[in-house]
């Protein structure tokens, strides 16, 4: 039996990925499984998957998760702490399913004590990319990409020599506002933003899709993930969401991975790895598809997509700036105190802040640089929120 544990359970890859388990529940043992404010979701699943622990991330729904569990013989854990006590206890695979940088600290738990770590949350590379891969070298674990576009370019990469690789390309829906007039999008509301039209993700991911924050994001990403250089990375826009990515070769060949927009594909292909066995998503019917469409992203609707190759280009903890300010701009879009282009604007200016603040663009990509940049990406950005109100 394999030791599993899945933090950031009762969201929507971690739902999905408790899916898979529980259509074999006797090939696992689930180890931990981790949630927010959703005590019956976790409780439910803690239940039936037989968990060792659960654990909740705010400390004060510890007696509302105790209660939950009653009768059985699962522990209830709240708090930060908890949850890096749940990453160090020893599995074989851990999905990490928390959405923001709030999942790098356990992700790195898991990997200190050796497990292949199945990487949903994109933030976690962005904000430590060198950090992270070096952990995992360090401990002989295994990073496994579940974002579809990189599980999609790692599977197109099987057998090939990265040397060979030309481009990366990854693929954008467009994402709700797609073709929405230019002039619209400063009064986008968050319900309009919170609408996808192909993927059935949490509301987050679903936002910063509309924006392209989460393709800024994925760009990141790839060039952490595949050590490859900005410049040989393109994003595409397509739709459909069929082609996930597509990695060109120096011989001009490229090789793309479609499939459904179902992300049981990446992630069973993360937990089976390096096999492929069957899979409960839709099989793609091309002919009545009929179309496949694909076009150049326009950047003046998409600036998130300009940040993050500056981000590149600075390197360091601009990464973790970048994630946490966009964190915490969506947190005041969401909240209605910023408006939807906004979002770009604010963190723009934090990152020109964070090239102007001595002693931060030099300073070592530990943990704690990293969680302190975090917190103050945050600081400014409600500087700026209270600023503009004023
Ligand atoms: P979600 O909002 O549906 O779920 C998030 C999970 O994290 C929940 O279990 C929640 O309780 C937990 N959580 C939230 N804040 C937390 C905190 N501060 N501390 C600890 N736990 C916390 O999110 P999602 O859509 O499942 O996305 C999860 C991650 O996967 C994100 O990084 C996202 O970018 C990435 N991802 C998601 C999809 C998708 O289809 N949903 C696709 C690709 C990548
Ligand atoms: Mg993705």
């Amino acid at each position: 039996m394999r030791k599993v544990s899945i933090f950031g359970a009762t969201g929507s890859i971690g739902q999905n990925t408790i899916d898979l388990i529980a259509r074999n529940p006797s090939a696992y043992d689930v180890v931990a499984l981790t949630g927010g404010a959703n005590i019956a979701q976790l409780a439910h699943d803690a239940r039936r998957l037989k968990a060792d622990v659960a654990v909740t991330a705010y400390d004060d729904r510890l007696d509302d998760l105790r209660t939950a569990l009653e009768g059985t013989e699962v522990q209830a854990a709240a708090g930060q702490e908890a949850l890096i006590e749940a990453a160090k206890r020893p599995a074989d695979w851990v999905m990490s399913a928390i959405v923001g940088s709030a999942g790098l600290a356990p992700g790195i738990a898991a990997l200190e004590q050796g497990a292949t770590l199945a990487l949903a949350n994109k933030e976690t590379l962005v904000c430590a990319g060198p950090l992270v891969l070096e952990t995992a070298r360090k401990h002989g674990a295994r990073l496994l990409p579940v974002d579809s576009e990189h599980s999609a370019v790692f599977q197109a990469l099987v057998g090939e020599d990265m040397g060979a690789v030309e481009r990366i390309i990854i693929t954008a829906s467009g994402g709700a506002f797609r073709d929405w007039p230019l002039a619209d999008l400063a009064n986008a509301t968050v319900e309009q933003a919170s609408s996808h039209p192909n993927w059935d993700m949490g509301q987050r991911i679903t936002i910063d899709s509309a924006s392209m924050f989460n393709k800024a994001l994925e760009v990141i990403e790839t060039k952490e993930f595949f050590g490859i250089h900005p410049d040989k990375i393109e994003v595409l826009v397509h739709p459909e969401s069929i082609v996930h990515a597509l990695v060109g070769f120096r011989d001009g060949a490229v090789l793309g991975h479609l499939g459904a927009p179902d992300m049981r594909h990446a992630i069973g292909y993360a937990l089976h790895w390096p096999d492929r066995l069957d899979l409960p998503v839709p099989r793609l019917n091309l002919a009545a598809l009929g179309q496949l469409r694909f076009v150049a992203p326009d950047e003046a609707r998409y600036p998130a997509l300009r940040l993050a190759r500056e981000v590149m280009a600075r390197g360091g903890l601009s990464g973790a700036v970048f994630n946490a300010a966009k964190e915490r701009a969506l947190d005041h879009f969401i909240a209605r105190r910023a408006g939807f282009l906004d979002m770009a604007d604010m963190v723009a200016s934090v990152l020109d802040r964070f090239d102007t603040s001595d002693g931060l663009i030099d300073a070592a990509l530990t943990l704690d640089n990293v969680l302190q940049t975090d917190h103050l990406a945050r600081k400014w950005v409600d500087e700026a929120v209270l600023e503009r109100a004023g």
